[in-house]
């Protein structure tokens, strides 16, 4: 809690996920607060932030909404998704665990909804207060002022907020990220584009308002140079994903740009799911395409001034399903950092920067490795091996983590070290699978296995 001499006036740019997680965490603190937010009022206006219906809640999440008190009730609207369910071109599906522990699975949630109830409970207190309609066009970070401007004024007339410490929460085109380059001549800011890109497409309940797939699964359709996946939703939907190049190639973005060919694309790579699509050209033709990329920059904090936090500091692509949970894991350290320095803020940006800088490096190239991995391997035989050696591992030593879980399940282990060990076990495991492809999950020696792995990380 601050005392009188610590308790501070915090700006927070952005009203986005970690934006009102912090809201929740400074008001918790004691500190007086106020976010900035370019948008309207989603609670009065609906949601128009972005694309992404649903997202994967995982354990680093869930840690940082406990530190406020919220894991539960943010949980009470989620849907658990207990592994993996491949969907193979003929129609045959199989299921992979993400883990052989119970507690061991991801959650699938509303953005629009876990953002409303983040904002919601970050209102509830009285030294809180959001002000919408207002984005941020430039700060000093050294005075602590930021400039904004609203569509009703023009860009002509500013207004300006003076706080004591500045939170860029405000997302992958951050525009605090983007005054750090005039407050520090040794900044770096690396955005890198991907030449893919994402629709997104729902799946109806049937005539009995129930699931048309199995609901406790994140599917996945892996047809090498695309893939779609689906997510369910607490409404009985699917929330679908289809992620394609944006060009260039023989099946892209671009290229299914007429209703006989976007069927024909289904009915040749997703049959199954085409059958559950019955207004597949509707949905295709209408809704909008998001784009992918990586945001890395360093440094992440301005002296004792500024703090940038989640996709301001590290924007990433989707595929580990991370993105949200690294910017409550930022959130998480914070105030950890925070809290161990005793509010002194010099102290824990400094912590902060050097464990989050390194974390953030991890977690967006994990987000690109498993783009490769969840695109090809998830359907190749080498792959499916070695996820069954794993899960036996799993089941046999109470301390082995796969790569997987290492990430998704283990906040205690950083990023940057599930990053290290991940990668060595995973490429020991995919080498001895294709070596011993042909020999049963019995006869293999785990012991040793499991001795060889201990070895190498
Ligand atoms: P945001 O949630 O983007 O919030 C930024 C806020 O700042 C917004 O409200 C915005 O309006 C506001 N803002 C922007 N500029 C300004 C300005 N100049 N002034 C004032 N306000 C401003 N993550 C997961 O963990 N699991 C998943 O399964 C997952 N799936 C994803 C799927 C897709 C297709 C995509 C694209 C992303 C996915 N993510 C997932 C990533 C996740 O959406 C982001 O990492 C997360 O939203 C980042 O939160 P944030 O608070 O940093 O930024």
């Amino acid at each position: 809690m601050a005392t009188k001499s610590s308790k501070k006036h915090i700006l927070i740019i952005g009203a986005g996920l970690s934006g009102c997680l912090m809201a929740i965490n400074f008001a918790k603190a004691g500190h007086n607060v106020q976010v900035i937010e370019a948008r309207p009022d989603m609670r009065k206006n609906g949601f128009s932030g972005g694309r992404s219906i649903n997202m994967a809640l995982s354990h680093r999440g869930i840690r940082a909404l406990a530190r406020v008190g919220v894991s539960d009730l943010i949980l009470q609207s989620a849907v658990a998704m207990k592994g993996r369910r491949m969907h193979a071109i003929n129609g045959e599906t199989h299921f992979m665990p993400y883990s052989e522990k119970p507690s061991e699975y991801i959650n699938s949630i509303s953005r629009a909804k876990l953002n409303e109830q983040l904002m919601q409970l970050a209102d509830s207190y009285d030294n809180v207060e959001f002000i919408f309609n207002e984005r941020c066009v430039k700060a000093d970070l050294e005075k602590g002022t930021v400039a904004t401007f609203s569509l009703e004024r023009g860009t002509e007339e500013l207004r300006y907020f003076q706080g004591d410490h500045l939170i860029g929460a405000d997302g992958a085109n951050s525009a605090l990220r983007g005054t750090f380059r005039w407050a520090l001549p040794t900044f770096t800011e690396d955005k890198q584009r991907e030449n893919y890109g994402y629709k997104e497409l729902t799946i109806y309940p049937d005539e009995v308002g129930v699931f048309k797939m199995d609901k406790n699964a994140l599917h996945i359709w892996a047809r090498g140079a695309f893939m779609m996946i689906a997510l369910p939703n607490e409404d009985a939907t699917f929330t679908c994903t289809v992620f394609l190049p944006l060009a260039d190639a023989p099946y892209s973005l671009e290229a299914l740009d007429e209703e006989e060919k976007v069927n024909s694309f289904f009915e040749t790579y997703f049959p199954d799911a085409k059958a559950l699509l019955p207004d597949l050209y509707e949905q295709w033709s209408k809704n909008p395409i998001g784009t992918l990329g990586t945001v890395r920059c360093a440094p992440y904090t301005y002296k004792d001034k500024a703090v940038l936090l989640g996709d301001a500091a590290h924007a990433m692509v989707p595929f580990y399903g991370q993105g949200m949970n690294a910017a409550f894991e930022d959130c998480w350290y914070l105030m950890e950092y925070l809290e161990q320095y005793d509010n002194d803020w010099s102290k824990a940006l400094e912590a902060y920067e050097a464990s989050q800088k390194p974390n953030g490096d991890a977690i967006a190239q994990l987000a690109l490795e498993n783009f490769l991995e969840m695109r090809d391997s998830v359907a190749n035989q080498v792959f499916i091996k070695k996820r069954q050696v794993e899960l036996a591992l799993e089941r046999n030593f109470s301390d082995y983590y796969s790569k997987y879980a290492l990430v998704t399940f283990h906040p205690d282990i950083s990023y940057k070290e599930a990053h290290r060990r991940g990668n060595l076990q995973d490429e020991f495991l995919m080498a001895y699978c294709a070596e011993n492809l042909d020999v049963s999950l019995e006869a293999i020696d785990l012991k040793g296995l499991y001795a060889s792995i201990k070895k190498i990380v």
